[in-house]
């Protein structure tokens, strides 16, 4: 119990440093004044504040992942561990991923996670659209943006990054190294910054820019940019969309009821999936010819 009291503490205190870090950056970034703003300045997509409207529903993200879900993966992951070591006697590449040097390992690691990433990201747009449509429903992208998952998503996302990790043959220690610079990263595309890369370093990193265009309402953005760190894997999918120069118009998952922050709390939030993923009205004509699809509203 004290275990898990000091763990929570510790990530509350880091989430906490995060805040103020990214606060204080943004501080000193300003504004893009016009539509030809060279996006290649590091600048703020809007005023930054501390508490925007949406922290009522991002900051409760971190919490219930904290103290639910990951503890709940945890378990799951020990014991798919345990079947696992069985049910698959080797994994992959254990003994050449062992002999690498540290830096091969983790960039080796990072790419493989990517790949993953790439995979799992684009199973729940096209199966998993209501429950992954939270981390789409923020008006404003900030660095918290990066865990408004809902805890559906967050579950389905953390085992099969666990299970494709396992199976390669990375330990233990690879696999947490590799999660935390995938994460950092994820925050930083995700926080109030506009920079787009100049050819050829954006096609083979994710920028901030890349990734607002994931959560663009534009219809052309739709299930495009799904890697956080190597923009070349989306490039090689047919998955990459960065127009020159521009911003997305707005952001928002595209489905009313979802995106209506003034009359939304938490618990609708957590139930809206649900209700979603019910209705078939939310599977149009997009959806596969065996109905297992459930696609997002077009605005
Ligand atoms: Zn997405
Ligand atoms: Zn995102």
């Amino acid at each position: 119990m004290l275990e898990v009291i000091t763990h929570t503490l510790s990530v509350i205190s880091l989430l906490t440093c995060f805040a103020i870090f990214f606060w204080l950056i943004a501080q000193r970034l300003h504004k893009p004044e016009g539509k030809t703003e060279n996006l290649r300045n590091f600048h703020c997509a809007h005023d930054p504040v501390f508490f925007n409207k949406e922290l009522k529903c991002e900051a409760f993200y971190p919490a219930i992942s904290i103290i639910l879900t990951q503890p709940i993966i945890f378990f799951v992951v020990v014991q798919l561990h345990g079947v696992m070591n069985t049910v698959v006697p080797y994994q992959m590449f254990d003994k050449s991923i062992e002999n690498l040097p540290v830096v091969v390992q983790l960039v080796l690691g990072l790419f493989v996670l990517d790949l993953a990433l790439w995979v799992r990201h684009s199973f729940v747009h096209k199966y998993f659209w209501p429950f992954h449509a939270v981390h789409h429903s923020a008006e404003e992208i900030s660095w918290l943006t990066t865990k408004r998952l809902h805890p559906v998503d967050d579950f389905v996302m953390g085992i099969i990054d666990f299970g494709v990790l396992f199976i390669i043959g990375f330990s233990a220690e690879g696999m947490a190294i590799a999660v935390v610079v995938k994460s950092l990263h994820n925050m930083y595309i995700h926080s109030n910054i506009v920079l787009d890369y100049p050819k050829p370093w954006k096609y083979i990193f994710v920028s901030p820019n890349m990734h607002r265009w994931h959560h663009a309402t534009e219809k052309e953005a739709h299930d495009k940019n799904f890697c956080v760190l190597f923009a070349f894997i989306d490039y090689l999918f047919g998955t990459y969309y960065v127009p020159d120069n521009a911003l997305p118009k707005a952001y928002g998952s595209g489905h009313n009821e979802m995106d209506d922050i003034a009359n939304k709390n938490i618990l609708k939030e957590l139930w809206l999936p649900f209700k979603m993923a019910s209705e078939t009205s939310v599977a149009p004509a997009s959806a596969s010819p065996n109905g297992a699809e459930i696609a997002r509203e077009t605005p």
